[in-house]
């Protein structure tokens, strides 16, 4: 998957499932080692980064969407003031409301220890 596939799914999950529109950065961080996605909040706006595996096809496409909307769930639900906490009731229950990953699951359980609000 390229990177403008990648943008181009988060901007239809936004759409489909909160009815918003995307306004955070995506981008591939070439540093993450154990880090499959992030989101984050930077004085330029929000980013949500993604390992360079996604794009070089270390990853099927199930599960980089599933990432990409776990990552969304952060991101959407942290600018509408709601509980975007992995492991909180609220924030697992979107993620199965949208079918995405949890942090229990093998796909994503780095995320919870490398999520940065900042
Ligand atoms: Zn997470």
């Amino acid at each position: 998957m390229t990177l403008e596939e990648i943008t181009e799914k988060a901007r239809t999950y936004a759409r489909e499932y909160w009815d918003m529109d995307l306004d955070a950065l995506i981008v591939i961080n070439p540093q993450f080692s154990q880090i499959l996605g992030r989101v984050f909040l930077s004085e330029n706006g929000y980013r949500i980064e993604f390992c360079t595996g996604f794009v070089m096809g270390e990853y099927s496409d199930i599960a980089v969407e599933k990432i990409i909307k776990h990552e969304l769930c952060h991101w959407a639900l942290m600018k509408k003031g709601l509980p975007y906490y992995d492991g909180n009731p609220f924030f697992e229950a979107e993620l199965e409301r949208i079918g995405a990953g949890s942090w229990t699951n093998p796909y994503s359980s780095n995320c919870i220890r490398n999520f940065i609000y900042s």
